[in-house]
């Protein structure tokens, strides 16, 4: 019993110690005016310890991992939400046509979103019918169903599109600023910033979404500010929602299907 009250005296005397350390005791003569604008603990907190990957392609320790090249299990079917029907093979995942979209099981609101896409190497097809697909940043239930961020065919020269629908683009809406797509068969990697908009409770737009994207490291999107969901034909405009999921595109045209893999994201 007495062993017991010594250890938690000394326990206490330690931890008050530790947070006497952290604290800014505002009784305390500031040594130089360098020392005003110095901030610690409480007055702000300390950014959470995150364990980088070994690479910059790799999860860091707080990533919920999405594809792993394993299963599809964090993927549903957009059309009857059951099972992902996408080829699962040598740890990568291809669009299947005729079972349409996929995507996330959970929801998201704010968020940094990891993704790597191949074209095939035998793509047929130009302009929007050469490896076409799309990530939508947040699948919604409004008639555009959602924000899209281009997947395309970018590399070969002569496959000329409307330059706000190429890869790197938000769908009909801002043209990227740089076209850094790499030829088909090579994997391209997207590493995308999305701020969710926030909605008044009248449905009216609070703050507009935000997207800063950057394709095989080169910056495309600079947080942009998304004008609304992605209409095919007419204005974008937003409608209230929530958290929401992400979606994968499979495109309705006749070119070969593109694949996926490593697939992660942090919260925000
Ligand atoms: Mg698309």
């Amino acid at each position: 019993m007495k062993i017991t009250l010594i250890c938690s005296v000394a326990a206490l005397l330690l931890s008050a110690k530790a947070s006497a350390q952290m604290m800014v005791d505002p009784t305390k003569p500031l040594t130089n005016k360098a020392e005003e604008t110095e901030i610690f603990p409480p007055q702000a907190a300390e950014p959470k310890v995150v364990t980088p990957g070994k690479s910059f392609d790799t999860a860091p320790s707080d990533a919920i991992i999405l594809f792993d090249g394993k299963s599809l299990d964090e993927w549903v079917s957009t059309r009857d939400k059951g099972p992902a029907k996408w080829k699962l093979e040598n740890g990568v995942m291809t669009v299947n046509k005729p079972s349409g979209d996929i995507q996330t099981k959970r929801n998201f609101t704010n968020y940094q979103l990891h993704i790597e896409f191949q074209i095939p190497a035998n793509i047929t097809g130009s302009g929007q019918s050469r490896g076409n697909s799309g990530i939508f940043l947040a699948a919604t239930n409004g008639k555009a169903g959602g924000y899209e961020i281009q997947v395309l065919d970018g590399y070969n020269n002569e496959n000329k599109t409307y330059v706000n629908g190429m890869v790197g683009s938000i769908y009909k809406e801002n043209i990227p600023l740089a076209n850094p797509a790499r030829k088909a068969g090579e994997w391209n990697v997207y590493d995308i910033v999305w701020t969710a908009p926030t909605f008044n409770a009248d449905g009216t737009v609070k703050t507009k979404a935000r997207v800063t994207a950057f394709l095989n490291g080169v910056l495309v999107q600079n947080n942009f500010e998304v004008e609304g969901e992605t209409n095919y034909i007419g204005k974008h405009e937003y409608v209230k929602h929530g958290p929401a999921p992400i979606r994968l595109q499979a495109h309705g045209d006749r070119s070969e299907p593109i694949s996926y893999r490593n697939i992660w994201l942090r919260e925000l």
